[in-house]
């Protein structure tokens, strides 16, 4: 049995030949599974009996096993999901005023270990394949039943969950272009923002061939401070991330890159490590915009988070400087549901 969630068009195109079939029935198959959001051969009603009987007997629609779900008091909703091998991920759905985000996970684990992530503290146990990618906003549609409504709620998306994606990158960049393409769930390009810990060398690939948007956990104004937190700071330093996002810049002319920011009491938020930030945008010649994340506690972690007027007074003088700084709100605390925040062993 082949899966069919996942495919690119043309392997769809090739499975359907190889069973007798046009290739014209790739794109009404391919509206079943991404338009429709089906999971049913039976209800595919523009596919004659006996093709949804042959489709049934070679192929498989999966959606991954919802084993535990959560709704925090702000609405943020979460959810354990298991695939086929029994490994689990979480996926966050993050609502905002009138539509919202769903926050995706690219691994089980993650290799990076950045020293205030809960996530990194699970090593590193696989890679997701692009069906298991995308199945978590699928599965997001189906509890909102949000597939073939006119105003959808789930309209954004952000791979801000467990893993590093440019670990992933080949799976990762399929799965963006099957989520982004118009024919399926259509989601806008600009409507999803792809984070990285700065795995230098594959930034402009995935953006070259995606399209999406691109947020940097950057963390410290410096080598030794990010090296510190951040141990994938020894690979890719600062310099090799910051070319590779002028590199970006260039590719995508005026788009503003997103850097994120988190505050950690006494140890990157003063006003010397905010005017630090500033001249190094300034160097690189960065179009950039802050998002200053207050630091989600988690059990073991040892740090704390920055007071609410200290991250003030560091986003002021980052605007001072010329640079947005928006302070993020934390959502789904909770739950765990927060960035950093989600794990899925014990
Ligand atoms: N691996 C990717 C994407 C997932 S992490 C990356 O690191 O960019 C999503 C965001 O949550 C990152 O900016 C990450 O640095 C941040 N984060 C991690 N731990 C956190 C914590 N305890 N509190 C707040 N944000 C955290
Ligand atoms: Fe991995 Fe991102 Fe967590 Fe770092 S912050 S350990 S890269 S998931």
């Amino acid at each position: 049995m082949i899966e069919l969630i996942g495919l690119s068009k043309k392997e769809l195109e090739q499975e359907l030949i190889n069973i007798g079939e046009k290739p014209f029935r790739t794109k009404q198959l391919w509206q079943w599974l991404y338009f429709h959001g089906a999971t049913d051969f039976d209800k595919m009603s523009n596919l004659s009996k006996d093709l949804r009987e042959k489709l049934k007997q070679n192929f498989t629609i999966t959606r991954p096993k919802v084993v535990n779900s959560q709704l925090s008091s702000d609405g943020t909703h979460k959810w354990l999901l298991e695939f086929s091998d029994g490994q689990r991920i979480e996926a966050v759905y993050i609502p905002e005023e009138d539509r919202g985000a769903v926050c995706i996970s690219s691994q089980v684990g993650c290799a990076v270990g950045c020293k205030f992530c809960n996530t990194g503290t699970q090593k590193i146990t696989r890679n997701l394949t692009t069906c298991e990618i995308i199945s978590q906003f699928m599965t997001a549609r189906d509890v909102y039943n949000d597939w073939t409504v006119k105003d959808r709620k789930l309209s954004n998306i952000v791979v801000m969950g467990m893993g590093e994606p440019l670990h992933n990158t080949d799976n990762m960049i399929k799965a963006l272009q099957i989520l982004t393409d118009p024919d399926g769930m259509a989601i806008g390009r600009r409507k999803i923002t792809l984070s990285t810990s700065g795995i230098a060398n594959k930034i402009v690939e995935i953006i070259k061939a995606s399209g999406v948007k691109l947020a940097i956990s950057l963390h410290a104004p410096n080598d030794e401070k990010r090296s510190q937190i951040m141990p994938i700071n020894k690979k890719f330093p600062l310099d090799a991330v910051l070319k590779a996002c002028q590199d970006y810049q260039k590719l995508e002319g005026s788009r503003y890159i997103t850097f994120e920011y988190l505050m950690l009491k006494g140890f990157n938020d003063s006003l010397q490590d905010a005017r630090e930030l500033v001249s190094l945008m300034k160097k690189y010649k960065l179009g950039a915009k802050f998002n200053l994340i207050a630091f989600n506690p988690w059990e073991g972690c040892g740090y704390e988070s920055s007071s609410k007027n200290t991250i003030r007074a560091f986003a002021a003088e980052i605007e001072k400087g010329g640079f947005e700084a928006p302070i993020r709100a934390s959502r789904g605390q909770d739950i765990l549901a927060a960035c950093g925040q989600l794990k899925s062993k014990k």
